[in-house]
């Protein structure tokens, strides 16, 4: 028997207890990142909190199967119809191929989740991977009527899905007035949006389709994955508050009306955005982190972890220099408390399990409540640090606690081992564009675009650059971090 567990579904807006579609088993979906870019703190948070219902639906004795999907095309600007691909344009930017960008964000991405210890999915679908099955998607919905095919684009009819709205609360007829639909001239309802688009010629990432070249879109994506792997319906789908509208509206639009209305996911649970310094996280603020910023200003991983955890999922964070400071001296006092209680125990073997286990469930099982959690964890520590002082502490008292932070409180928030970045290779990442662009300049004789590059490697970097030519007359260049930390090459 699994104990109960009570999650806020964003459909229903209300808590519920969890009803699994298969006794014992949980199905998740959850959105992965768009590989254009490394992924930051806030983009994080989420996928934090997709680990954390992993690990509570582990803890409660569920098997769990989890898909993350790597969006790697069709994903625009706007999260919408309009605007370019998110890839495209960071291709052309960096003048690259849009499939090394993906490839290159997406490794970086992996690294950043192990890093932060998050256990890796049993299925982690890459939306190129999966055309075929969009395609197919998108031709049943225009074979029961729900989507029509223009000028090589396919497009949802909109208004045809009576539920649509059902999750974000819009009304269909206000979005044909709202700002994020703009009309285009060959839907037939400006609020319709696509499931196929045509690629012109220059479009560097396209597919042959039934509509002729083109690309998907990147709702039909999740949805296409998500009924492939875990088939529909399955319990929950996971993201951010940001996916609520359009792109998880849409996917309930496009799995339901495939499958004769028939409800698709039980329960959809989403992620507060993060503030930072109590501001809305941005670029040209200066207060933009990605995982490799603060790795670069001497945080681990396991506190970065444990600051982006410290707060309901359901309440905003604001994570700042102060949070990461506190989540040091908790992760100090966890090892500490570890150490002490532990040479206490000795061989003495836990006669029976503390109340605080009990307590400990009950906040995690009560919508994945850490900050109860975790007041139970010190309160616990406190109680046995003040038994201990007063002499009238067990060894079998102390393996007890000892047991719970092992076992218990370890499983969920994983912070006891230390969690090493891969150094070498954040760092050879991070330079590596750079050094590419540079040895360009060089060979297009431009020595002061060359000379900022290498200018700024050194400051921001503390890396030292050295040229020279290869036994076959290529250029190359020998770069060296100035602590002997990381080194490498390229040509
Ligand atoms: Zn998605």
């Amino acid at each position: 028997m699994t104990p109960d567990i009570y999650l806020h579904n964003t459909l229903s807006n209300k808590k519920e207890k969890f009803e699994p579609l298969d006794r014992g088993e949980v199905k998740i979906y959850s959105c992965g990142p768009t590989v254009y870019d490394f992924a930051h703190i806030g983009n994080f948070r989420s996928f934090l909190m997709s680990d954390l219902l992993v690990r509570v639906f582990k803890y409660a004795g569920y098997k769990v199967i989890k898909a993350q999907n790597i969006t790697d095309v069709g994903h625009l600007v706007s999260d919408h119809d309009e605007g370019e691909d998110k890839i495209l344009k960071k291709a052309k930017l960096e003048k690259k191929d849009p499939f090394e960008i993906t490839q290159f964000f997406t490794e970086a991405f992996l690294e950043d989740e192990k890093i932060l210890r998050i256990l890796p999915p049993e299925y982690r679908p890459v939306a190129t991977e999966f055309i075929t099955e969009q395609i197919e998607l998108a031709e049943k919905l225009i074979n029961n009527g729900f989507a029509y095919e223009v000028n090589g684009s396919v497009y949802f009819r909109t208004r045809k899905f009576k539920k649509y709205g059902q999750l974000s609360g819009n009304k269909v007829d206000d979005l044909q007035a709202g700002k994020r639909v703009e009309i285009s001239a060959e839907k037939e309802d400006s609020v319709d949006f696509a499931l196929w688009k045509k690629a012109d010629e220059n479009h560097l990432m396209q597919w042959d389709s039934p509509w002729g070249k083109g690309f998907p879109g990147w709702h039909i994506e999740c949805s296409a994955m998500s009924a492939k792997l875990l088939g529909l319906p399955f319990d929950i789908h996971t993201g951010g508050e940001d996916n609520v509208f359009p792109h998880h509206e849409c996917e309930i639009a496009q799995n339901e009306c495939a499958n004769n209305g028939e409800k698709s996911v039980n329960y959809w649970l989403h992620v507060k955005h993060l503030l930072v310094e109590g501001k809305k996280m941005s670029k040209s603020a200066g207060n933009f982190y990605t995982i490799r910023d603060l790795l670069d200003k001497g945080w681990k991983g396991e506190e970065i972890r444990y600051a982006l955890l410290g707060a309901h999922y359901r309440s905003t964070l604001d994570f700042s220099y102060d949070s990461l400071v506190q989540a040091r001296s908790s992760i100090e006092r966890l090892k500490e408390a570890r150490r002490i209680f532990s040479d206490l125990a000795g061989t003495a073997k836990v006669d029976s399990d503390l109340k605080e286990v009990e307590e400990f469930k009950t906040s995690l099982f009560d919508d994945l409540n850490v900050a109860d959690a975790l007041s139970v964890t010190f309160n616990l520590i406190k109680k046995g640090m003040k038994a201990r002082e007063e002499n009238k502490l067990t060894a079998e008292e102390s393996a007890g606690i000892v047991k719970f932070l092992e076992e218990d409180f370890n499983s969920i928030f994983d912070v006891f081992a230390e969690i090493n970045p891969i150094k070498q290779g954040s760092i050879a990442k991070k330079v590596f564009f750079h050094l590419q662009d540079r040895l360009q300049f060089r060979a297009d004789k431009n020595w002061k675009e060359a000379d900022r590059i290498r200018d700024y490697l050194l400051k921001e970097f503390d890396i030292e650059l050295k040229d020279e030519k290869t036994e076959n007359g290529r250029e190359q260049t020998i770069w060296n971090k100035r602590d002997g930390s990381a080194s490498g090459w390229v040509y």
